[in-house]
């Protein structure tokens, strides 16, 4: 489209700003370095004519769209390779963070972690709003290989794969039959001593594996979760490396049954697929053997702590949180420059048509979304360097091992729960601001649809919502106990031996944390007195007790995680009054008292069934007052927050969220370039609407 210039609307905003965004934006990005590397990554690529679309992603057919994103995928994985050389090249020698030469002992989780982030920050969401078939490659199959494989493996495969060096992987877990319930996977791997080698078969139709990113037409290799039996002996699953397609011509190998399990709601790049293997032999070092071996008579060797096993879990868990809060902000992004476009109903009878953002009911679907983004992301951060530090002490203590594992359950748990947690609340939140778009937010070329997508794929893959949260609750209930018995508990969970009521102050953001741990513990104690209760008079067994108090367990854990969000926020608050201006820094504490209190109330039902006592209507109303006060006080500086996450047009994809709020120009020239108008009689017209015309129903 034609440069116009910024609108009269947001020109206006920008200059009655009380911030400069440019301050936020230095902050958001980690510092003026990286602001700069990043935005000169995006020229770098955005430049480039390669990576324009010809036609919007939405109007190409299901087969043109994986073809594009395969073309557009292997292009962009060897520009962006090119760039990280010529940025190694310019730093002065030796203080290289990483060696990306591919060599098998300088891919570290480190690495792939900055890659995944590439992969899915702000460059690899702009040229694929819909993900692309490359990703499993680097953020499960490779991280698998570094957490499952042995030196040996490391050596002969990470390098490799690095390189993509006749090796695109993916990780083949879920099956037809079987996904949360891993111990019911059928797929089987066979020991055959003689041979030194494992069968795989794919018994029954449930057993086929689906899902996995990439699986379709796209991997050569996959990761695949099997039951191992060795001389009929069942030895639990293993992860076994398995070549599916020839290196050279690409063709399915003998055995193998694999393609693509078509179209989805949304991550419809991603070539997501289908594998069934039928005696299919692999050597025997091509089971990962980290943590397990089979040695060549067949015996069988666990590891005494298999704790790295949650590695690769965790990991990805960890990127999720950070995913999910980028999709929520760029969907912020989007709806709050629209509202601020768009003009609708007048407040006072006779006055102009306001910006819509002056509605407060407005402001109050927008706002607290921003706010909640930025402390998902408070919480992202201190979550990766927990895992960062229990890794390490894991590596250090070694496999075998346990007291390095200190931290893993807490870590775990917390993994699981703030993942469920925070994929649902993005996934709301990403609707309430397509909803606050009104028609136009339907529109593909709005993007919502691709943002929503990835957000709601991102609640159920990698541990479905439900099921993490009865993994948390379980860790909950342990910490319950020891609470009972005075023990000292992990730092996320210490509210649990804190049994005072609630005493209302005057600090309103410590009434509210301390509502929702009261709110979170004692959910937790019924849920648990349920428990016991199904057991003792109910006769229920153990598991029978457990299900029936399923609901009980996940409201705890739920609770739970709002409660670490809204603790955690406040603390992060607290480290940055030390480290940014003045101005940014009442900025954001407007933005995490509005994120505590839109918790807080967004689970009232929850806070007054158990704080009874503790909280008056009166304080109540004033609390609410509070809330309307802050969405008041940000709004003058809803663009310039939003200008602050500092994303490039290309990475919004929207019609409706551009820098210069073009909005009306950008809808009617996206219709225009739809496929459907480039002709003014489309040929349907002769072949059946003219015919039916003339029979005349
Ligand atoms: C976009 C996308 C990409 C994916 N990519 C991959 C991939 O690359 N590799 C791979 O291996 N897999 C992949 N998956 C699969 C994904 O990991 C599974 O879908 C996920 O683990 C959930 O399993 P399921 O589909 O079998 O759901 P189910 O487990 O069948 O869940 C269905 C319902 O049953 C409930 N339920 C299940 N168990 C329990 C329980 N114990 N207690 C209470 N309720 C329960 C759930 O809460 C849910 O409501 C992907 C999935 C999606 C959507």
């Amino acid at each position: 489209m034609e440069a116009l210039g910024e609108c009269i609307e947001l020109r206006r905003e920008r200059e009655g700003a009380t911030i400069a965004s440019e301050d936020f934006a230095v902050w958001w990005a980690g510092g003026r370095h990286e602001l700069e590397e990043r935005r000169a990554l995006e020229n770098y690529f955005f430049n480039d004519p390669e990576f324009d679309d010809a036609v919007h992603p939405s109007c190409m057919s299901y087969k043109q769209r994986y073809e594009h994103a395969l073309t557009k995928g292997t292009k962009f994985l060897a520009k962006l390779r090119e760039w990280q050389r010529s940025r190694r090249a310019q730093q002065p020698k030796g203080k290289e963070e990483h060696e990306l030469e591919g060599a098998e002992d300088s891919v570290n989780i480190k690495l792939l972690y900055d890659y995944r982030m590439l992969l899915s920050g702000p460059v690899g969401t702009a040229l694929f709003q819909q993900s692309f078939p490359l990703r499993l490659h680097f953020s499960m199959f490779l991280p698998t290989l570094l957490s499952q494989g042995n030196a040996e493996q490391q050596r002969r495969w990470v390098g490799r794969a690095w390189r993509l060096d006749g090796i695109v992987g993916t990780y083949a877990q879920t099956e037809l039959g079987h996904g949360s319930y891993i111990r019911g996977l059928e797929t089987r791997a066979d020991y055959d001593a003689e041979r030194e080698q494992f069968v795989l078969n794919t018994p029954t139709l449930s057993a086929y594996k689906w899902w996995p990113g990439g699986l379709g037409q796209t991997a050569n290799m996959v990761v695949v979760l099997a039951q191992l039996y060795i001389r009929g002996k069942h030895h639990g699953l293993q992860q076994f490396l398995v070549r599916i397609r020839d290196e050279q011509t690409h063709e399915p190998l003998p055995g193998i049954d694999v393609g693509d399990i078509g179209p989805k709601l949304g991550a419809n790049g991603v070539n997501n697929g289908f594998l069934g293997f039928r005696n299919v032999r692999i050597p025997r070092d091509q089971m990962l053997m980290k943590n397990a071996q089979v040695l060549a008579d067949g015996r069988f060797v666990q590891a005494a702590q298999p704790l790295l096993v949650y590695g690769t879990m965790v990991f990805v868990r960890v990127m999720i949180v950070r995913d999910v809060m980028f999709g929520l902000l760029q969907a912020a992004t989007i709806a709050t420059r629209y509202s601020l476009v768009r003009r609708q109903s007048p407040i006072e009878p006779n006055a102009p048509e306001p910006q819509i953002l002056d509605h407060v009911t407005q402001q109050a679907k927008i706002l607290p979304q921003i706010a909640r983004g930025i402390c998902y992301r408070l919480a992202a951060d201190v979550l990766w360097a927990i895992y960062q530090r229990v890794m390490q002490q894991l590596e250090a203590a070694g496999p075998n091992n346990s007291n390095g594992g200190r931290e893993l359950p807490e870590l775990h748990a917390l993994s699981c729960c703030l993942k469920a947690v925070c994929t649902e609340g993005a996934a709301e939140g990403i609707d309430v601001l397509r909803k606050a778009c009104g028609g136009h937010g339907y529109m593909s070329s709005a993007n919502f649809d691709s943002i929503q997508g990835l957000a709601s794929a991102a609640f159920t893959y990698e541990g479905e919502h439900t099921v993490l949260l009865l993994q948390t609750a379980r860790f909950l209930l342990r910490q319950h106990l020891d609470a009972l018995k005075r023990k000292v508990l992990p730092a996320s969970v210490t509210y649990l031996r804190n049994a005072s009521p609630l005493s209302w102050s005057d600090n309103l953001l410590e009434n509210v944390a301390r509502a929702l741990e009261i709110s979170a513990a004692a959910q937790l104690r019924e849920a648990w007195q349920w428990q016991q209760e199904q057991r003792q008079h109910g006769k229920h067994t153990e598991q029978q007790a457990n299900n029936l108090s399923g609901r009980r367990l996940t409201a705890a854990a739920t609770l739970h995680g709002h409660a670490y969000l809204a603790r955690n926020a406040i603390k992060q608050l607290e480290q940055l009054r030390r480290n940014v201006q003045p101005a940014l820094y009442e900025l954001l504490q407007q933005l995490v008292e509005l994120f505590v209190l839109h918790t807080f109330l967004r689970q009232l039902g929850a806070v007054l069934k158990w704080n009874r006592n503790g909280i008056s209507s009166k304080q109540l109303q004033q609390l609410e007052q509070r809330y309307e006060q802050l969405l008041g006080a940000l709004r003058p500086n809803a663009l310039a927050l939003v200008d602050g996450f500092d994303f490039h047009d290309r990475v919004l994809g929207s019609t409706l969220g551009c820098w210069d709020g073009r909005v009306y120009e950008r809808l009617m020239a996206e219709a225009r370039r739809n496929p459907l108008n480039q002709e003014a009689v489309n040929s349907s017209y002769h072949t059946h609407l003219q015919p039916l015309f003339r029979c005349k129903l």
